[in-house]
């Protein structure tokens, strides 16, 4: 069996909106193990990004047991879990979330200089991202100057450059026309053959179809398809 990346046992996420509250994650339960590649499915408002959030730690649960390589992620302080955020998450966006005014080398160099010590490879390391992603010949190129599909493969090697455990993809595709669509859904796929462990959320039902794994999400409750 596949080491275990992030286990959940009964998680919930409620939020309070003063009186009223909103429970947007119910009781899920699930493994992730090295080397998934796994798509979560569901409809606007139905918990997809509550549950990104969790397992990248941007957020808490409300109750329940959150796992990251096999340790409680609540026993962890704020600056540790920062730290391994950092370290061995790797987010993707919708919209991209690249700063306009770096290059794109810039950019996907900005996970390393958060680390207390930038490593002394950091230039091998962006340069290895960017090949990853198939953007070497833009490297001094502006976000601006850039389409949606180039701006997330830089996006997406920006997220790669630690070299991260998990990659974490809220709506990658959302912001790009079908046949750009695509073709980021096959890096991902080419990643995932290489080793990388995936999370990528949808509400295509047809770009699901193409992940081996399907976490169904309708109003915060969790059904697996394998
Ligand atoms: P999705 O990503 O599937 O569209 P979300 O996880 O963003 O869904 O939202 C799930 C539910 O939780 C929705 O009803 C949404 O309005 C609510 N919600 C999300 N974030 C918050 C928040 N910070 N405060 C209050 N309610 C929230
Ligand atoms: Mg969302």
């Amino acid at each position: 069996m596949a080491a275990e990346v992030i286990r959940l046992n009964q998680v919930c996420k409620r939020y309070r909106m003063g009186e009223a509250t909103v429970d947007a994650l119910v009781d899920a339960t699930f493994t992730i193990e090295e080397g998934e590649f796994v798509a979560i499915l569901g409809p606007s408002g139905s918990g997809k990004s509550t549950l990104m959030h969790l397992l990248g730690f941007l957020d808490s649960p409300s109750s329940g047991e959150l796992f990251f390589e096999g340790r409680p992620v609540a026993a962890l302080d704020e600056t540790a879990r920062a730290h391994v955020r950092a370290e061995k998450i790797g987010f993707v966006f919708q919209a991209f979330n690249l700063l306009p005014r770096l290059t794109v080398a810039g950019n996907v160099r900005l996970p390393l200089t958060y680390h207390r010590h930038p490593p002394a490879d950091a230039a091998a390391r962006v340069a290895d991202a960017l090949a990853r992603v198939d953007m070497t010949n833009r490297a001094h190129h502006r976000p601006g100057e850039l389409s949606g599909g180039q701006r997330q493969r830089v996006a997406i090697a920006r997220a790669l450059v630690n070299s991260p455990r998990i990659l974490l993809a809220d709506e990658p595709t959302g912001n790009l026309d079908t046949h750009t669509a695509a073709t980021i859904l096959a890096l991902f796929k080419e990643l995932n053959r290489q080793g990388g462990t995936i999370v990528l959320v949808t509400h295509s039902a047809e770009i699901a179809a193409q992940f081996p794994r399907q976490l169904h999400v309708r109003d915060g409750r969790i059904t697996d398809h394998r």
